[in-house]
């Protein structure tokens, strides 16, 4: 049956849900389609699940740092039992995600969603035509293209793992693998991190993930880095990982986390004249692809911003206010705050240290030691060290990077230093609660 909206959203994460109900609350027609679970990757199968599962090893790592400081027994993770929390939050999310589009009086429509040459959108029986179409179709896990690829898991069955086997295997070392290698073996699993060349989380401060790998060493994390796995084979008890070398590693489980793809090949795109290329969908910086009438955002854009949820809901903002006249401007992004749920959490914001090692006119960095400063060694955290970095300038603070159990936390402070430009005069003029990680701020100028 032929519809007519102002406004046709492809898929529901936080891109598509941000859009759709706020275009819908300023009064337009808008329908929305989804093919998979309603509410995207973030709530059902990413930050939200993986977070819940941290909470575990959190509470587990303040145990053991204060062994014999107070406590005696170190808190033994009960995945089942950890599993069916997650699944408290999880499982109501697909229903939820809907009946929130729909009381915002979104049309939904669940399918796969393509493009038609007449510049429309199919779904199923269903053929929406709209003034505008938004892609917000997301991404998904890739894989490594070798022999015995059937045998890799993702980061969506890690999430839902039933049990926690005795070993399991992440290929490719980006903060996915870091995270879930740091909830693994909390959870008593031996795990191998393999990384084909020598320079895992590349995005991070080197010096740092040094640290924070000799950090998941001392918990027993195997890193396996230049090699380069070929094949996979199946026997009875397991896999083995093997290179066109030496190198042999079996396994009970397999993920494969070398990234990410953009779901744009079902869409059709051709049929309506959008470019992309391997990383996504290109925009402008109004977020409009090659074809005036589509635009699109979140994870599906091939960019240079991290593809991070709260990136994805920026995006929505901004569209939503250029889309109902608010806002005739092009696209700025705030600094961007990265992160790595591992243990201990590696966070990064702005000017990086290896940039201002290479413009020492322009820039100063130092690093700090914050191990033995009160907001760390109260709960004995084994590191805590933090880099900053200035404009000589402005003596402002443009970029930081910190690696410690508070760095998700103390990277927003950071993050909204660089933003307001807050110098180290207006940040002695306010006063913060004490003793918490806010109230050491103004040391880092110092
Ligand atoms: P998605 O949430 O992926 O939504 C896209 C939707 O489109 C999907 O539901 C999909 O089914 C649907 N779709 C695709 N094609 C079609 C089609 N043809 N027709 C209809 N529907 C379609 N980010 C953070 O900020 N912090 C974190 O800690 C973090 N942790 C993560 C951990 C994991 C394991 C993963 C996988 C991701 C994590 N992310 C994290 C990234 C974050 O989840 C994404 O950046 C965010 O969800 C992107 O939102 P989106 O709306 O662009 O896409």
């Amino acid at each position: 049956m032929k519809k007519h909206f102002d406004s046709v959203v492809i898929g529901s994460g936080v891109a598509g849900m941000g859009v759709a109900s706020s275009l819908a609350a300023a009064g337009k027609k808008v329908a929305i389609i989804e093919e998979d679970l309603w509410g995207g990757t973030c709530p059902n199968r990413g930050c939200d699940p993986k977070k819940v599962l941290l909470s575990a090893v959190e509470a587990r790592d303040k145990a053991i740092q204060l062994q014999n400081k107070g406590l005696h027994t170190v808190p033994e993770i009960d995945w089942p039992e950890l599993m069916a929390f997650k699944e408290s939050f999880t499982r109501p999310v697909p229903e939820q995600s809907k009946d929130s589009l729909q009381s915002s009086d979104v049309e939904t429509f669940y399918g796969s969603a393509s493009f038609t040459p007449r510049q429309t959108v199919q779904v199923n029986e269903d053929e929406l035509e709209a003034d505008q179409f938004i892609i917000a179709t997301g991404a998904r896990p890739s894989f490594l293209d070798i022999e015995g690829k059937e045998h890799f898991l993702t980061s969506n069955d890690f999430l839902s793992l039933p049990e926690m086997p005795e070993t399991i295997t992440l290929v490719g070392g980006g903060y996915i693998a870091f995270e879930f290698a740091a909830i693994a073996s909390a959870a008593g699993a031996e795990v191998h991190l393999i990384q084909h060349n020598d320079r895992p989380l590349k995005a991070f401060d080197k010096e740092l993930v040094q640290l924070l790998m000799e950090q998941l060493k001392a918990r027993g994390v195997h890193f396996h880095l230049n090699t380069e796995i070929t094949k996979i084979t199946a026997d009875e008890k397991g896999f083995t990982l093997s290179d066109d070398s030496d190198f042999r590693l079996h396994s009970d489980l397999v993920f494969c986390t070398t990234g990410r793809i953009p779901n744009t090949e079902t869409l059709h795109l051709e049929n309506v004249g959008v470019e992309s290329d391997k990383k996504g969908i290109l925009v402008n910086e109004f977020l409009q692809t090659s074809n005036s009438s589509i635009f699109a955002l979140g994870d599906v854009l091939s960019k240079s911003q991290p593809k991070l949820t709260p990136v994805s809901s920026f995006e929505a903002n901004y569209l939503v206010s250029y889309l109902t006249g608010k806002n005739s401007q092009p696209i700025s992004y705030p600094s961007i705050p990265t992160m790595v749920f591992s243990a201990p959490k590696l966070a990064q914001v702005g000017v990086t240290a290896e940039t201002a090692e290479n413009n020492p006119s322009k820039y100063e960095s130092s690093t700090i030691d914050a191990t033995n400063w009160f907001s760390y060694s109260r709960s004995n955290e084994p590191v805590s060290t933090i880099k900053v970095v200035t404009d000589k300038q402005t003596g402002l603070l443009v970029g930081a990077a910190c690696l410690n159990n508070e760095a998700d936390e103390l990277i927003n402070y950071f993050s909204r230093m660089i933003d307001q430009k807050m110098s180290a005069e207006e940040l002695t003029e306010k006063v913060f609660a004490y003793p918490t990680i806010a109230s050491d701020l103004s040391y880092f100028y110092s």
